[in-house]
């Protein structure tokens, strides 16, 4: 049976892209559809706009911290202020030639871009538009989507999809939700000047990660001014002349007003729509496409990767994953990613990043068989700017084979730093490796091989 092409990748996004363009370059005839803007989550409404956001909120600590260092801001006009506006046009302007951009690498590729919405009509067929489509292979690459709680009053919150798109700053804002997204967004706001309160239902945010950088993040977010609610869920919202009115669990005080609420409870598989009955493609009980380690449905002409498949919802993933697939159904290079050793980041205010086992997982791994060996320390960088920011490190040892099983860190440029330390972890380094690494001077990076 002949198809009009060998693959058809569903969604443009971190995924699908690296998929396509890994396919086309084998000479698989490919196309490719998107719905919205080329790019994704990561590129149009994710990592990309988030870390701008991020760099700018940096600076009104720098603007504080310089002058320590001898520059004054004085009282003369003009002095920093920070213009909302202009930023959300730079950001919208640069993720706009960015989503170009990737529309020049999928035409190089020779893969051809359908615009559209895709539904299976059955396993070998889809509709986009009132285009009917058939394809030998299929990859459905379709992401995730932020889920709201059904609670009275949730239309008047937004999601991070409208963060980037927000009119005018939020004087006083709040995020409901302690996991990477939320606390991010509370650390951009804080340092673009809002009042920012955060509400979460346990006592410490970024549950999953390990607790000492649990901790050390939430109390630097306290020491920059984040009001946190823990133990607290919402119960409804009410939009009032003098803002949302957020009524919370167990509480007959008054409600918190803000001029915004982000939600950012959780995120799901973006399936709704896509018609997989048609095709007979199973989901797991998380509501994921289930796939086996190397990206196949129960349908075996049928592949997912990245978000929609809930295995680790990162970018760097979504596009091994992609590509893992595309080499071995089309460069006849079998193989498969594993999900082990993967080193993320959380950019707050302090940054905090990891690698690794963290402390709890390695002890029900490996019970008594397990040292830690954590260093706590003011940064250089603050010895005349009066901030009390400290710098926390931690490595997690198996006692015996000396294996470092795990690194945590907080503190500025964290994730920079443990992106190197995570080759050493992946290819496994030894503390004594550590050890036997000569440190740069003057850096808190070279704590890392200094621990005792
Ligand atoms: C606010 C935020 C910040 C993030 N920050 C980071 C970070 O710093 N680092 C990191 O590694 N990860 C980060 N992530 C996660 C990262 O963005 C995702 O893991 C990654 O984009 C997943 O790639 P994907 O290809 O699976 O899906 P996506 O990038 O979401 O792409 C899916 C694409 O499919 C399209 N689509 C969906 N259904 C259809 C259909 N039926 N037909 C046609 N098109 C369709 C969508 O429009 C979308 O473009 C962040 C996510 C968010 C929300």
């Amino acid at each position: 049976m002949s198809y009009d092409y060998d693959l058809f990748v569903i969604g443009a996004g971190s995924g699908g892209l690296a998929s396509s363009k890994r396919a086309a370059s084998y000479g698989a005839k490919v196309a490719i559809a998107e719905h919205d803007l080329v790019g994704g989550t990561c590129v149009i409404r994710g990592c990309v706009p988030k870390k701008l956001m991020v760099y700018a909120s940096q600076f009104s600590y720098l603007y504080q911290y310089a002058q320590g260092y001898g520059w004054e801001v004085g009282d003369k006009k003009p002095r920093p202020k920070f213009n909302w506006n202009k930023l959300i046009t730079a950001v919208d302007t640069e993720v706009k030639r960015l989503s170009q951009l990737h529309i020049s690498f999928l035409e190089k590729a020779g893969v051809e871009l359908i615009s559209g919405y895709a539904k299976f009509i059955d396993a070998h067929t889809l509709e986009v538009g009132d285009r009917k489509i058939t394809a030998d292979k299929i990859l459905i690459a379709v992401g995730g989507e932020a889920v709201k709680p059904d609670i009275p009053g949730i239309e008047h919150s937004i999601t991070s999809r409208e963060m980037f798109l927000l009119p005018e700053q939020p004087k006083r804002f709040a995020v409901w939700g302690g996991g990477y997204i939320g606390v991010e967004f509370a650390n951009i706001l804080k340092g673009l000047g809002s009042e920012v309160t955060q509400i979460i239902r346990r006592d410490l945010i970024l549950h999953g990660f390990d607790e000492d950088i649990r901790s050390n993040i939430q109390a630097g977010m306290v020491n920059h001014g984040i009001n946190f609610l823990t133990q607290k869920v919402i119960e409804k919202i009410e939009k009032t002349e003098a803002g949302l009115q957020i009524f919370l669990n167990g509480d007959d005080t008054e409600p918190l007003t803000v001029d915004a609420l982000l939600c950012a409870t959780g995120r799901q598989p973006n399936l709704a729509g896509l018609m997989l009955e048609n095709a007979g493609v199973e989901v797991n009980g998380k509501g994921a496409i289930q796939v086996t380690p190397d990206s196949r449905t129960n349908q075996p002409n049928i592949f997912a990767v990245g978000d929609c498949t809930d295995r680790m919802n990162l970018t760097p993933v979504a596009i091994a994953e992609g590509r893992a697939f595309a080499d071995t159904e089309f460069g006849h290079q079998p193989r498969f990613i594993t999900h082990e050793n993967i080193a993320t980041a959380v950019f707050s205010n302090p940054e905090g990043a990891t690698v690794g086992l963290t402390e709890t997982q390695a002890r029900e791994k490996f019970g008594d068989n397990i040292k830690c060996y954590t260093a706590r320390f003011r940064p250089m960088f603050h010895s005349f700017t009066g901030s009390e920011e400290k710098v926390f490190i931690k490595l997690v040892v198996e006692i015996n084979t000396d294996r470092v099983l795990g690194a945590h860190m907080v503190g500025k440029d964290a994730a920079e730093l443990i992106q190197g330390i995570a080759i050493a972890v992946n290819m496994g380094a030894t503390k004594k490796d550590f050890d036997n690494t000569m440190g740069i001077h003057p850096t808190s990076g070279e704590e890392f091989v200094t621990l005792r």
